[in-house]
């Protein structure tokens, strides 16, 4: 573990996020913002570990612009903003939500607490299923919903999803935290809502499953372009350069369908209620845990 690469992008992903927070979106597009977003990161020295995700209201999660993407963010809208930061592949995974209806900033509010308390409570040696009880707890007694199948996850060197889960609800099948890099986000949604996500229809995050040739040519070639610009990290239709937009989305239409790049599905609350993300990535210690995207 580059416990100094985590703690590079961690400082670039924070102080991206805390810049994100203090900006008000409302009649930018998701375009305009993952634009941005992404040269601040590239700006300060890290890679983007992934496309900056905007997921409105009750996309929960996985939704990036599309090229020239004019969805546009409105004065009641609720938008996860989660960026990545990775250096040498060792990534920094932070989100916030920024909220323009002031009728669910305690939804915000509580997705942060949660977020705190399991940073509160976390030193090498604690349970998995207590960070998560400790988390469904907070959001619970706000009389909000946990979404309980979506988790913050361990991290490796260009893996994001490493293998452990870290809960947002009490769970049966823990783990001890051990001094590893981690990411935990709290989503939260209305009492309305399910508390379980489902996948939409729109897919537009993609990363390399495997380098094995599809036997056509030109497939071939995005193929290698995509393992030596973004390696197995997530990316988006926007990032591949070197083909115009159609030939680029036919070529990954052949991809995908052999199977060397898998496509992730949007995530939406189970009865189409808003949630609030926040997240924070971390390495648990003996003494506490280092927070690598704690606010400058
Ligand atoms: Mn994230
Ligand atoms: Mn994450």
């Amino acid at each position: 573990m580059e416990i100094n690469d985590y703690i590079k992008a961690g400082k670039i992903a924070g102080e991206v996020r805390e810049n994100v927070r203090k900006k008000n979106w409302v009649g930018s597009t998701v375009f305009e913002i993952c634009e941005e977003v992404e040269n601040e990161i590239k700006k300060r020295g890290a890679k983007c570990a992934f496309p900056v995700n905007t997921s409105i209201n009750e996309v929960a999660a996985h939704y990036t612009a599309e090229p020239n993407d004019e969805l546009t963010i409105s004065d009641t809208d609720l938008v996860k903003i989660d960026l990545g930061a990775q250096i040498n592949g060792y990534i920094a995974d932070t989100a916030v939500t920024v909220c323009y209806d002031s009728q669910f900033d305690m939804l915000v509010k509580t997705a942060e607490d949660a977020l705190n308390d399991a940073m509160s409570m976390m030193k090498v040696g604690v349970k998995s299923s207590d960070v998560g009880k400790t988390i469904e707890k907070r959001i619970k007694q706000m009389g909000f919903l946990p979404i309980a199948n979506l988790s913050g996850h361990s991290l490796e060197q260009y893996t994001i999803h490493a293998g452990k889960s870290v809960p947002n609800i009490w769970s049966i099948g823990s783990f001890r935290f051990s001094e590893e890099a981690f990411a935990c986000e709290p989503f939260v949604t209305t009492g309305e809502g399910l508390g379980f996500v489902h996948e939409g229809k729109i897919k537009n995050i993609f990363s390399l499953s495997t380098r094995k040739k599809t036997k056509n040519k030109e497939a071939d070639r995005l193929l290698d372009y995509i393992w030596d610009n973004f390696n197995t990290l997530p990316f988006a239709l926007r990032w591949i350069k070197e083909w115009d937009e159609n030939e680029a989305r036919d070529l990954l239409t052949i991809l995908i369908k052999k199977k060397a790049v898998h496509a992730y599905p949007i995530l939406v609350e189970g009865n189409n209620q808003r949630v609030a993300q926040a997240e924070h990535t971390f390495i648990p210690n003996e003494n506490g845990v280092t927070i690598t995207t704690i606010a400058p």
